[in-house]
């Protein structure tokens, strides 16, 4: 974080710097490597598929397959389930990988704005970028909330689609009790540090189709099932031993983790309720976020400066807000187009994130609302 004065030249709200994320990890991961580094075989094995069958169990999908990041998995995802050449509507307002994997699939994405409630895609934006072309709607579990996949499931069942869901930041979120991935024909996690559980880098495929299983298996290893006779295009995407190794530790802690990020959330909560124009995360009914991200956003016009301003001053009181994401895909060099998606435009002006992890100590906690409530306060309008 860079050396800056809080807001009124004294000393920053936090008492040690509380960055965004943090895994918890330690003695049982550097056990689990230590044995994989000792035995010598470090290439893709019996840990991975250990993972494979804990996860696909705990995620409640007849297959889950292991593979090197998040966006490797919506690739692998991308080519398994749709024919090349397809339309897949994305949501604007996401990680730039669920539409660039899309397209190094050979698709083209499309893009639909979100709700403002719950930042996930707008189910009747999505239905009227339907066409002739199109192979599937993503929903994009964002921040660690579950979407509405039940009625977006319904929509692609309706029209002939694929839902994709892009649960990189969601890993246990749930939707009336079952994990919010399982909804999707299928469903892409990942594993970097900052997300729900980490492997390093890593990620993860869920399906109930036989047959995009099978691809995603092929895809990950040189389209080969045999030793080099590639029957489908495919890539090296698979994940390591030392990587599987770490998963099988943070998995068996996965609950508790997250149970840690909503306590945390609760306390953010009650800490920055009613401070005029900040809008706080909800937690639709039947709902499990996972507060991958503690996430608000602010009503530009109660404040003198903008949100930028803002975040950077909260960072000078030792909090690490961030914004995910400052620039909608639609608007990204690589996509750009003259759409008008006024939602995302919107969140991306106005959204900022703050530490939920749980790592979090309760000093933590009480820092993060102190120096939000400081910062907001000094540049509220009178
Ligand atoms: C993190 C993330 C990804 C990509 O995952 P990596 O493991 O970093 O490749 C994709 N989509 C979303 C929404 C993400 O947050």
């Amino acid at each position: 974080m860079e050396e800056r004065l809080a807001i009124d030249g004294g000393r920053p709200a936090a008492r040690r710097p509380i960055p965004i994320s943090r895994p918890v990890i330690g003695e049982e991961e550097a056990q689990l490597v230590r044995e994989v580094v000792l035995s010598g075989n470090l290439r893709e094995g019996r840990r991975a598929r250990e993972l494979e069958a804990r996860l696909a169990s705990y995620i409640g999908v007849k297959h889950a397959i292991v593979v090197n990041s998040g966006t490797s998995s919506l690739l692998a995802a991308y080519m398994a389930a749709l024919e090349k050449g397809s339309e897949v509507i994305v949501p604007s307002f996401t990680f730039v990988a669920t539409a660039s994997a899309a397209a190094f699939a050979g698709h083209r994405p499309v893009f639909a704005d979100i709700r403002l409630d719950t930042y996930e895609i707008d189910l009747e934006d999505a239905a009227r970028r339907i066409s002739g072309r199109t192979g599937a709607i993503v929903l994009v579990n964002l921040y660690g909330l579950a979407g509405d996949a039940k009625a977006l499931r319904e929509l692609a069942e309706e029209r002939g689609l694929k839902l994709v869901v892009d649960s990189a930041q969601a890993l246990g979120a749930l939707l009336d009790g079952k994990e919010a991935g399982s909804y999707g024909h299928v469903a892409c996690y990942s594993f970097y540090p900052s997300k729900n559980m980490t492997t390093g880098e890593g990620g993860l495929v869920a399906t109930d189709d036989d047959a995009v299983a099978e691809r995603v298996r092929l895809v990950k290893d040189h389209g080969q099932r045999g030793p080099y006779v590639h029957e489908v295009l495919g890539l090296n995407l698979r994940m390591g031993e030392m990587e599987a190794a770490i998963g099988l530790a943070q998995l068996s802690r996965l609950e508790a983790m997250i149970e840690a990020r909503r306590r945390n959330a609760e306390f953010l909560r009650r800490g920055l309720s009613g401070i005029p124009g900040l809008i706080l995360p909800v937690e639709p009914q039947g709902r499990r976020h996972t507060y991958n991200l503690f996430t608000v956003r602010i009503d530009p016009e109660l404040y003198r400066v903008d949100r930028d301003r803002i975040v950077e001053a909260i960072r000078a009181e030792g909090v690490d807000a961030r914004v995910y994401y400052p620039v909608p895909l639609h608007k990204q060099p690589i996509f750009k187009s003259d759409e008008r998606l006024p939602n995302s435009e919107l969140a991306a002006k106005t959204v900022f994130s703050l530490p939920s992890h749980p790592a979090l100590s309760q000093e933590d906690l009480e820092d993060v609302v102190r120096a939000v409530a400081k910062v907001l306060d000094a540049y509220l309008k009178r």
